[in-house]
């Protein structure tokens, strides 16, 4: 099971696990207050995966091959006990490796119980560090300085070079990115820049509004000496760069101008069970309903494999064929970025 290859000969080896649809922010690209007010219906928690359900599907993607899994949503933070998941997801053989992606709002009073419960690493976006900006872009009259001072004790508690992630979109937050540098770069967090991306279906995305890593770097230049470094492994999702003066990582995310399908070795699963190959695919296999009829693990790793075996996944590089077309996407929430 361990070498399973989909039809571009990538094997599976990071698994993301969404496990809610709730969020306790509003971000502008990826679930606007326009449409998810008030009065929103989010799924009930009957619907939602339990910890065992999750543990069973984690299980499956161990043999697989996948030895690192990373813990989103929505928010996470805001699904209860999730130190509980955590647990017996690093139980698992084979999983080496635990992060988190979190808008960190909710993050200092958990760091305690996430680092015991076997957490390793923690990704948080944040897009600003100036308060109009982050209000704007996070939807909410939040004040940034708590997502700043849970960065700055999470590193206290010894979770080092937090992955400070930035969507860059053009005339909203351009202003931000040297800000987060000099914000950060005596930190040992490393702040990646990311393309904005035309996920889900409700951000409005049009190629005008994406600032390219090419045209970021121009703006980093204007101020700092950099130098690109290599890859830690292939197939890793952010091409890496460092400050020469300070030798301060930093990172971009380029799906729009430099496509990376072709290394894509990421598996996703929704809140609800749906086995999803790609974060702007635009349906998923459901296993939540063969594991409640009671599938065995063998009939379980089954569907997995078949799945993984006639994926063949390549959004970002044929794109703009697909945004021509009526091809209506998963919402990111709802895959966890
Ligand atoms: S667009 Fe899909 S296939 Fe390509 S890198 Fe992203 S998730 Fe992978």
């Amino acid at each position: 099971m361990k070498n399973t290859l989909d039809k571009f000969n990538r094997p599976v080896r990071d698994l993301r696990i969404s496990v809610t649809d709730r969020c306790n922010f509003r971000c502008t690209y990826c679930m606007p207050k326009e449409v998810y007010g008030e009065s929103f219906k989010f799924l009930p928690r009957k619907e939602l995966l339990d910890f065992n359900e999750i543990e069973r599907i984690a299980q499956t993607f161990a043999k697989l091959g996948v030895n690192k899994i990373r813990i989103t949503g929505g928010e996470p933070l805001v699904r209860k006990i999730i130190e509980e998941l955590i647990q017996k997801l690093s139980n698992i053989s084979g999983i080496e490796d635990i992060a988190m992606t979190t808008n960190g709002y909710l993050l200092e009073s958990k760091l305690d119980s996430l680092k015991q419960s076997g957490l390793n690493r923690i990704t948080v976006s944040l897009d600003s560090i100036d308060s109009k900006t982050f209000k704007k872009m996070s939807g909410q009259n939040f004040e940034v300085e708590k997502v700043l001072s849970a960065i700055k004790s999470a590193n206290d508690k010894g979770f080092k070079n937090l992955k400070i992630n930035c969507v860059v979109q053009k005339n909203v937050n351009e202003h931000s990115i040297l800000d987060l540098l000099d914000y950060f770069r005596d930190s040992g967090n490393i702040v990646r820049f990311i393309e904005y991306m035309d996920v889900g279906n409700l951000n409005g995305w049009e190629l005008k509004d994406v600032i390219s890593i090419k045209e970021i770097l121009e703006i980093i230049e204007s101020k700092y000496k950099v130098k690109k470094l290599n890859e830690n492994y292939q197939g890793e999702v952010a091409k890496r760069y460092i400050l020469e003066d300070y030798s301060a990582e930093f990172g971009f995310i380029s799906s729009v101008s430099q496509p990376f399908c072709s290394t894509c070795t990421r598996a996703r699963i929704t809140m609800d069970g749906k086995l999803v190959t790609c974060l702007f695919a635009n349906s998923g296999i459901d296993l939540r309903k063969p594991i409640r009829e009671g599938c065995s693990s063998e009939e379980l790793d089954q569907i997995i494999k078949d799945v993984w075996i006639k994926r063949k996944d390549q959004y970002s590089e044929i794109r703009h064929e697909l945004t021509k077309s009526n091809y209506k996407k998963i919402e990111m929430f709802q895959i966890g970025g």
